[in-house]
């Protein structure tokens, strides 16, 4: 029997995270679904890769909470006797935007302490057995907004901004050892994130004209983490139809 392979995709019981959980699932990875607080939509997500002949298992835990993430993960670990994760999704996010003058510390702690407190806390954490096993994959999804800056979104931008700078300096740190670190810039994706904005006002400034879909992150994310992206590291790759170009 072939040995089983994992993944985690943070955040990975709906939109985004969902559709990559879902993809690294049919790869024939066991996905641990890390999620927040929404339950159903957790249990929903397991069952959709069960259906699909799948395996995944849901971990509870705030990713911008250093000691429930470890502690969450490592009983993980100490009940399934498993301690490398070949891949790392780093998809947890949130937004809370508003114009810089009226920003309270609360909204700008919060979204840099998910984004990129939560890419530290979980990385950190799983970094050594996979530098042991030389090989691995980090996968981060930032955001245009962290390239190219958005009005109201100094908290958001400066989170995505950051990890980005993050994983160019994590991918030089780790070339040798044979893991690759790389992030993905999705610009607008329909998901309950950008439920609250209308596609109609900004189908003009895509040149696509039209939102993403979480499955056009996804795709990209499965061939990053794939051993076909053997010599990319250290990359932000957009998925925004052309809007930033
Ligand atoms: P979403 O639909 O709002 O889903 C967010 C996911 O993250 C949920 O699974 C949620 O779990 C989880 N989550 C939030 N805070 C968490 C925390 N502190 N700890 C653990 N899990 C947490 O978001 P999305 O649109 O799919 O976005 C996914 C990623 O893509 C984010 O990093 C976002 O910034 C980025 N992104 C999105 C867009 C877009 O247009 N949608 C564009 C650019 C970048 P619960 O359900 O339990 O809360």
């Amino acid at each position: 029997m072939s040995e089983v392979k994992y993944a985690i995709v943070t955040g990975g019981s709906r939109g985004i995270g969902k559709a990559i959980a879902l993809n690294l699932a049919s790869e024939g990875y066991h996905v641990l679904i890390n999620y927040q607080s929404n339950e159903t939509a957790a249990n929903e997500t397991i069952d959709e890769i069960k259906n699909n002949g799948g395996t995944a298992t849901k971990l509870k835990f705030d990713v911008a909470n250093t000691e429930q993430t470890e502690s969450v993960l490592q009983a993980w670990m100490d009940e399934s006797g498993v301690n490398y994760i070949e891949v790392i999704v780093n998809n947890a996010g949130i937004k809370k935007d508003n114009l810089m003058m009226w920003m309270t510390n609360e909204e700008w702690h919060s979204v840099i302490d998910t984004s990129l407190g939560g890419f530290f806390n979980v990385t950190r954490f799983l970094l050594k057995p996979m530098l042991t096993k030389r090989y691995g994959r980090i996968v981060n999804v930032v955001s245009l907004s962290g390239v190219k800056g958005m009005s109201g979104q100094t908290n958001y931008a400066a989170a995505k901004a950051a990890v980005i700078g993050a994983t160019k300096s994590l991918a030089q740190e780790v070339a040798k050892r044979k893991i690759t670190v790389n992030a993905v810039a999705p610009g607008f994706i329909k998901t309950d994130m950008t439920s609250d904005i209308d596609p109609e006002m900004y189908k003009k400034i895509i040149p696509m004209e039209r939102f993403g879909e979480v499955e056009e992150v996804a795709s990209l994310v499965s061939f990053l983490a794939s051993k076909n992206a053997s010599y990319i590291t250290g990359e932000v790759i957009h998925v925004n139809g052309g809007l930033y170009t």
